[in-house]
């Protein structure tokens, strides 16, 4: 008699679900709309739920957003796309395109960690993105892989530097003593990526924010 096949995603699948509902509860308890999608796919239906046709969005620099293909999906059904990652962009108007993003009717993007507690972490070099988290006056929309769950503060800065920043470090490029070392090793360097540090323990007063947490790895 021959065994079924195991679904060995399916444990993974359990898994996730069962932090995915610890950090939903976490973040909605502080003042976030959180939801969970157990796919790539839901998530891009949550978002297009959430991003009003005709509403521009503003897209600072993320990898899951472009991963799950939402500036194209969006695009195609009408909606403007503002993001400094256009190719066709002059070095002299990076920073207006910096500005248009945050002013934008939704500001979509991910988190570089996101604690058991609810809470959002990011480091940036430039400080569009957390800026924008923080700032944007209209919709905030996050979207984030459950591969991005950290216990707590510490781990969440932990994953980043020891993580996020060296990969995204080898996408732009960049020459940075955490691509060599494989890890963090807190450097002095002129070219250092980490710089603004970013905590939202609550979601911004007054602010319509959102986090769709997936249940898939997305981003760094
Ligand atoms: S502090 Fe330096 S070595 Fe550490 S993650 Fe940031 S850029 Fe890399």
């Amino acid at each position: 008699m021959t065994q079924a096949p195991v679904d060995w995603n399916k444990f993974r699948k359990d898994y996730y679900r069962t932090v995915g509902a610890t950090v939903i509860k976490a973040l909605t308890t502080n003042g976030f709309q959180a939801s969970y999608a157990e796919s790539c796919d839901e998530a891009v239906k949550a978002v297009l739920a959430l991003v009003p046709e005709g509403a521009s969005v503003g897209v600072p620099g993320s990898v899951t957003i472009r991963e799950l293909g939402l500036p194209e999906i969006l695009a195609s059904r009408g909606n403007l796309i503002i993001q400094h990652w256009d190719p066709s962009l002059q070095a002299e108007n990076r920073a207006q395109r910096w500005t248009d993003e945050l002013a934008s009717d939704v500001f979509l993007t991910s988190s570089n960690a996101v604690t058991l507690a609810g809470e959002l972490v990011n480091i940036d070099g430039t400080g569009n993105r957390v800026a924008g988290m923080a700032w944007a006056n209209n919709r905030i929309c996050f979207v984030v892989g459950i591969n991005k769950v950290c216990r707590d503060v510490a781990g969440a800065l932990q994953r980043i530097r020891d993580w996020s920043t060296p990969i995204n470090g080898i996408r732009l490029g960049m020459d940075l003593p955490c691509i060599k070392a494989g890890f963090c090793v807190d450097c002095k360097a002129p070219q250092r990526a980490c710089r603004a540090v970013s905590i939202l323990e609550r979601a911004p007063y007054g602010r319509d924010a959102h986090v769709i947490l997936v249940g898939e790895n997305l981003g760094y």
